[in-house]
């Protein structure tokens, strides 16, 4: 009899034992069966229909179609362990399988506005992973400019973007601008500073360098931000001097010119057509430019000068040579009249002659030439 006691009471015990873990590791809730298969077990019928709520409104919305999908559902009352409840985002999915319309959704927010929906969030990822491996540079810090977000809802599954298309939409629309951030260290140059001193022994427009600028050579590093590709901004961490920069020293002219004094800068002295060019022709060197014009076209000195020659000069026929006192001095040949003589000063476009094909020629225009140190130079290179 006492050992029947003994037992009764350690059968209390293990009982209230029992009650106390069952009470501490299982729960009353209900399995959530779909087409005779267990899809979940939750606490609350609610964890099923604000699901099966979101999806029907949806596909009300999307399709005009009034059904519940709660209907295809059966809750059937469990006691189950705590573990065993469902997870949320699984649920969801199994839940969003029973319809061949709608699915759960990962909308893309692009500041604030809502873009295109994604049948899974790691889509999405690889989505904006793909819109900025276009732009991808070495150790560069990449992102957008936009303000990104997510949202997960329950869309039309015809509303679905996969990479590809959802890849083209975004680039095509340019919704998203991709930034990257890179760190730079490159050398970079330094320009000189130029003195100039004024010279008074000197004639304006004239300059002497008294002392060819150097540029220097820096390092740099910097912080440049491209925007697709294309550089936005660029921002000087540091910069380290390697060579220092040499000044260029230069003597500028200040004197007034005399008159006859050339400007150093040449005008074509006969409006004509060019008909034949400085430099090898038929055997032997052409040593200026010829330019047609009609017989009494007005020749025009081509910079202020001094004439030094104005006469017949066999087969340049009636000739004209002004000097520009800088070393220049240009010839105006097979003139039909002359209407300078030799000590005049002229300006630059004053009528010195008239076009004429005396000398050496086969028609009206006049051979004209620079000449510097008396060797002849290509005019073309000097006319304005
Ligand atoms: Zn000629």
């Amino acid at each position: 009899m006492q050992i029947h006691l003994r037992g009764a009471l350690l059968l209390i015990v293990f009982t209230l034992c029992n009650l106390y873990l069952v009470n501490k590791i299982c729960i009353g809730g209900y399995d959530v069966v779909a087409e005779g298969e267990t899809i979940g077990f939750v606490e609350n019928i609610e964890d099923v229909t604000d699901i099966t709520e979101k999806m029907d409104n949806e596909l009300y919305e999307s399709y005009g179609i009034d059904r519940s999908l709660a209907d295809k559902i059966e809750l059937v009352e469990k006691v189950d362990f705590k573990n065993n409840i469902s997870d949320k985002e699984e649920l969801e999915r199994q839940i969003s399988d029973l319809s061949d319309l709608i699915c759960c959704g990962y909308t893309l927010i692009i500041s604030d506005n809502e873009t295109i929906t994604f049948k899974s969030y790691d889509d999405l990822l690889i989505t904006l992973a793909k819109l900025q491996r276009d732009y991808v540079m070495d150790n560069a810090e990449m992102g957008f400019c936009e303000n990104i977000e997510y949202k997960k809802e329950y869309v039309s599954k015809k509303k679905i973007y996969d990479v590809e298309t959802g890849y083209n939409y975004l680039k095509e629309n340019m919704l998203l601008n991709v930034v990257s951030k890179v760190r730079q260290e490159y050398a970079s140059t330094i320009n000189y500073d130029t003195t100039q001193i004024n010279d008074d022994t000197m004639y304006k427009g004239s300059v002497e360098i008294i002392q060819e600028g150097e540029v220097g050579e820096s390092l740099v590093s910097a912080e440049i931000e491209y925007i697709n590709g294309e550089e936005n901004t660029r921002k000087i961490i540091s910069e380290q001097i390697i060579t220092q920069p040499v000044a260029q020293i230069e003597r500028i002219g200040t004197l007034d010119p005399p008159p006859g004094y050339g400007t150093g800068e040449f005008i074509y002295p006969v409006s004509g057509t060019l008909t034949s060019e400085f430099g090898p022709r038929w055997g032997s060197t052409h040593g200026g430019i010829d330019l047609a014009a009609s017989t009494g076209t007005p020749i025009s000195a081509s910079d202020n000068g001094t004439v030094i020659f104005a006469g017949e000069s066999g087969t340049y026929g009636l000739l004209v040579k002004v000097d520009h006192g800088n070393g220049y001095v240009t010839y105006y040949a097979h003139c039909s009249q002359i209407n300078v003589a030799v000590g005049d000063v002229v300006t630059k476009g004053e009528t010195i002659a008239l076009v004429g094909s005396t000398g050496n020629s086969t028609g009206p225009h006049c051979h004209f030439e620079i000449r510097y140190n008396n060797v002849q130079q290509d005019p073309l290179s000097y006319l304005k």
